[in-house]
């Protein structure tokens, strides 16, 4: 009896709206390490996850647990809510695309795609259906005769992907599969993957550690950080409604303010920011003995000319130390009266003259109220 013969593959039929991977309580240590900590997640059917965090975090384990090529210290893994334990990676009907395209150097770029079937004993003809049809869907079904050396690196990516996708899997683990191709291919493969991942109708996990690629190919994200989940989220929900300081800042910048409390109740928090005081929203409960920040990422700070406006209530005098011009927009550092320095991105306006700022120059800086996300200390 072959040794695969002990394990019966993974059920393929999978509804729409079940849990294709389930992790309850998983945690991996390496030579007593912990790596990774009691991580539950759901991945949902068709969904296009992300996993982001920084270097280290446990993002490839993580991956290399789902896929079968690590086994967890503790906790269970379920495949389309089947225990999955012990099921070696070929029985997963999960396929990895990694950041190094890893072709065969003397193969073809069909040969490199048709190699997995092949292995499977696949009818040829179907063999050369199922390669082109993948070819075509990474717009390389002109290519099939390159070798890998005759191919750009974005083109040598593609191919990776489709020689993951031909299989059929039931998920695709693509690990940091972008990050050696520049800027602007980068942002074409981005939006391909997308279109790959609606067009094929299979779920995608995505590891990465830039927060722009993350937000703009996820349905949902999930922050990562010393082996431990912080944030699930969709990319609104991590970018507005940061859970903690850290996903705050990892995910795009923020400014930070100490805020000192003057009087706490159930609905509101009179505070100090700055030299200021407001009345905030007490959305979430916060009490006397929480050391509290407020938070507001730099488009949502307006910047107003000091001869432009006469009403300053609520507004912060500053003095431009930076402009940075963007193209689409041009960002600002500024310093408060404090001292303290901070970010803001003004937006052009064709109505708004008011955009060449000048370093040294006196401004005006205004939230609107309610913009702003308090947060507790977590320490
Ligand atoms: P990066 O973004 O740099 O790729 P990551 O978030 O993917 O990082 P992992 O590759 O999962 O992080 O590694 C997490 C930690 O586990 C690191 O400290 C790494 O050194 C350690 N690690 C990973 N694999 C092993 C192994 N086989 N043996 C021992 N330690 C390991």
């Amino acid at each position: 009896m072959p040794e695969n013969a002990r394990f019966s593959c993974l059920t393929i039929e999978v509804g729409m709206k079940t849990n294709i991977i389930e992790l309850k309580g998983i945690s991996k240590y390496f030579h007593d390490h912990p790596i990774l900590q009691d991580i539950d997640l759901e991945v949902k059917n068709r969904e296009f996850l992300t996993i982001l965090g920084p270097s280290g975090c446990g993002k490839t384990t993580l991956l290399r647990l789902i896929s079968g090529f690590e086994t967890p210290s503790s906790g269970t893994i379920l495949m389309n809510g089947q225990d999955v334990s012990g099921l070696p990676p070929h029985l997963r009907h999960v396929n990895t695309v990694f950041q190094s395209y890893a072709l065969f150097p003397h193969m073809d770029a069909f040969d490199n795609v048709a190699f997995g079937l092949r292995c499977q004993h696949v009818p040829k003809d179907e063999i050369k259906d199922r390669v082109f049809r993948v070819l075509k869907m990474v717009k390389l079904d002109n290519f099939a005769n390159r070798k890998p050396h005759q191919l750009s690196g974005g083109q040598q990516q593609r191919i990776a992907i489709a020689r993951a996708v031909v299989n059929k899997p039931l998920v695709l683990l693509l690990d940091e599969p972008l990050s050696s191709l520049d800027f602007r291919l980068r942002k074409t493969m981005q939006m391909e993957l997308k279109q790959l991942q609606a067009e094929l109708g299979i779920t995608f996990i995505l590891v990465t550690h830039d927060q722009e690629e993350a937000l703009s190919t996820a349905d949902r994200v999930v922050i990562m950080n010393h082996g431990w989940i912080e944030q699930v989220g969709t990319p609104r929900e991590v970018y507005e409604e940061p859970q903690n300081l850290h996903v705050a800042q990892f995910v795009g910048e923020v400014n930070i303010f100490n805020t000192k409390v003057l009087k706490i109740d159930e609905q509101h928090l009179h505070v100090e920011i700055e030299g200021k005081e407001f009345t905030l929203k007490n959305t979430k409960k916060f009490t006397n003995e929480q050391k509290l920040y407020t938070l507001l990422r730099p488009e949502d700070l307006e910047v107003w000319g000091y001869n432009e406006v006469e009403d300053h209530e609520n507004m912060y005098p500053a003095t431009v130390e930076q402009v940075i011009y963007k193209g689409s927009t041009v960002d600002l550092i500024l310093k408060l009266k404090t001292g303290t320095k901070i970010s803001a991105t003004q937006f052009f306006n064709e109505d708004d003259e008011k955009l060449d700022f000048r370093p040294g120059e006196r401004v005006w800086v205004y939230w609107r109220l309610g913009w702003e996300v308090v947060l507790a200390d977590e320490q």
